[in-house]
């Protein structure tokens, strides 16, 4: 209180033509400030359980019980196959398509309960996994956190059919899974979404303090129209420093987990850039239309780069040739060499 009663007398005394509710107002919303960070530094603190990510030396805190995510995903699964099963887009159990996209997803689900890279087989067995295609033209790929996994035939076709790049495409989403990847975002929603409610609380308790009745960010002062400002400021810095990087952070571990687990399931990891290249090129040729593409993988800010993504596959993969077959394990029990970039 000390702090904040400083705070109010130096305003005060540097601009005298505020009044008490303007400084009320702001003071209260800056103070929630700490307070947001204190809950998120509880977070990291209190003993949650930890979720490894793949082939990583990261780990992190399940700060929702992971069953909570994984009941969540499993219901909107269930939704997504009943409507394309309604709609006529969910392919046949015996269709061409499906049986490639089977085949994949099962020799890259033999390869993740090998044990390598700190994935636990024990943990790959508790998923209820399973992989469905999708007919529609617009390329897609995304896992749910309970272990399935939805393909779009405009994803194969995009890849031309080839089963290494579909084999990164589908890695990429089980490593995701394994991760805890989609644990860790709901997490990290809510703690941006909380950091937003706590600024508009605070600034609409500071409002009806006002014994006016006029809201403190009515006033005419500097300090006045930045404080109306706070909370959206709060909720757009808070929602970008909490969701970018984990999800910039996320794509590349995906992509280098994936890399490897492909790798191991007998895949030539060159496919692995060879996917983004494929994508690459249809985003170049789809860039000037208003089609779903310049959207979905314009790569905006919360995707890295899709070249640097494609050197650092790249790389990776020179690396795992290098080694040979008998050095492929060790090289996928090493941290990726990019890492110590992050
Ligand atoms: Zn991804």
């Amino acid at each position: 209180m000390a702090t904040i009663g400083a705070i109010v007398g130096a305003c005060k005394q540097h601009l005298p033509e505020l009044d008490r509710s303007d400084l009320l107002g702001a003071t209260i919303v800056v103070a929630s400030a700490p307070l947001v960070a204190g809950l998120g530094l509880y977070a990291r603190r209190a003993s949650l359980p930890l979720a490894k990510v793949p082939f990583t030396p990261r780990s992190h805190k399940l700060v929702f019980v992971h069953e909570y995510s994984m009941a969540l995903s499993e219901a909107g699964f269930r939704a997504i196959r009943f409507t394309s099963w309604a709609a006529g887009t969910l392919l046949d159990r015996n269709s061409s398509d499906q049986l490639l996209v089977q085949g994949i997803f099962d020799d890259i689900l033999s390869a993740a309960s090998w044990g390598l890279g700190g994935i636990s087989p024990d943990d790959v067995k508790s998923y209820k996994w399973e992989i469905i295609t999708v007919r529609d033209a617009a390329p897609g790929a995304f896992a749910c956190a309970s272990g399935k996994v939805v393909i779009t035939t405009g994803m194969l076709r995009l890849l031309r059919d080839r089963p290494g790049c579909i084999a990164h495409v589908i890695a990429h989403e089980v490593a995701h899974v394994l991760a805890r990847h989609v644990s860790e975002k709901i997490a990290h929603m809510a703690a941006g979404n909380l950091a937003v409610l706590t600024a508009m609380v605070l600034a609409d308790s500071a409002s009806a303090a006002d014994r006016n009745g006029v809201p403190y960010w009515e006033g005419s002062s500097d300090l006045a129209r930045f404080a109306k400002y706070l909370p959206k400021v709060v909720g757009f810095i808070g929602l970008n420093a909490l969701q970018r990087p984990h999800s910039r952070r996320a794509e590349w571990e995906a992509d280098m987990a994936g890399l490897k687990l492909m790798a191991l399931a007998g895949y030539d990891p060159a496919d692995a850039a060879q996917a983004f290249r494929y994508m690459d090129e249809a985003h170049s040729t789809w860039e000037t239309g208003d089609g779903w593409l310049p959207k979905a993988l314009s790569l905006g800010s919360t995707h890295p780069r899709t070249l640097g993504r494609v050197e650092a596959l790249e790389a990776e993969a020179e690396a795992m040739a290098a080694a040979g077959p008998e050095g492929l394990g060790r090289v996928c029990s090493q941290p990726p060499g990019y890492w110590g970039l992050m």
